[in-house]
């Protein structure tokens, strides 16, 4: 599903000097994975997952996606193989906060023009899918939980049906019960075949997927 061939990351910051985030990485990510990504802040964590998800460019290397080579890609074609393919998750829920529950789901797919009668009864199931009362869906955000709040950015990631859904820290900010809670969920939506990549500070949860990246330097080790 994602395959790095010799990926190099280097960021510039002035004419003279730059600092390489991620050196020669070779890795392979199956179909149907969920994999977690460890390493100390700053060793390239989420470096790897812009690469992986095509937000930003390698200065070096391959970057297969879905069996495409996405370094051939035009700009407009690497967004649209994105928009295919990619669901995320951030670090904090990042909710409209002026908007309620069931629009902040459809948000990114109105945005691309979508219909909302369309998107309506989808979204209605995923978010009971993901364990928020019938009640809630036209709260505001803040009348949520943070546990909630994240329940419903993973709806919103699911709107589209990805194939693979990265996640960057998602259990940031939660108690220990509720981050397990949302693992839960994510092994949930990985057993009906969506690929799993999040980047994770903690080693228990991070042991819950099906594999482990850890990256120490710029460098990965897949265990
Ligand atoms: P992590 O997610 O593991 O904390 P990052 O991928 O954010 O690590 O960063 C890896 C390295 O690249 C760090 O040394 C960081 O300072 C550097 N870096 C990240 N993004 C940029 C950027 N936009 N410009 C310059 N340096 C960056």
């Amino acid at each position: 599903m994602i395959r790095f061939e010799n990926v190099t990351k280097e960021y510039r910051l002035t004419r003279t000097r730059s600092i390489v985030a991620l050196e020669n990485i070779n890795l392979e990510i199956n179909r149907g994975e969920f994999v977690s990504v460890i390493g100390p802040s700053g060793s390239g964590k989420s470096t790897f997952l812009a690469l992986a998800s095509l937000l930003d460019k390698q200065t070096n290397g391959e970057i297969h996606l879905n069996g495409k080579r996405t370094s051939l890609l035009k700009d407009k074609d690497r967004t649209n193989l994105r928009y295919e393919l990619c669901g995320f998750i951030f670090q904090f829920a990042s909710l409209t906060p002026a908007l309620p529950v069931i629009d902040n789901v459809m948000l990114p797919l109105l945005l691309r023009g979508e219909q909302r009668k369309n998107l309506e009864e989808r979204a209605r199931t995923l978010l009971s899918d993901v364990g928020i009362k019938e009640e809630y869906v036209y709260h505001q955000p803040y009348q949520l939980s943070g546990g909630e709040q994240r329940r419903v950015a993973v709806a919103r990631a699911l709107l589209k049906r990805p194939a693979i859904l990265f996640a960057d820290e998602p259990t940031s900010a939660l108690d220990e019960a509720t981050a397990k809670d949302l693992i839960q969920l994510f092994r949930e939506i990985n057993k009906q075949g969506t690929t799993i990549v999040m980047v994770t500070h903690n080693k228990t949860l991070a042991k819950e997927g099906s594999g482990l990246l850890e990256i120490k330097n710029g460098k990965f080790t897949k265990r």
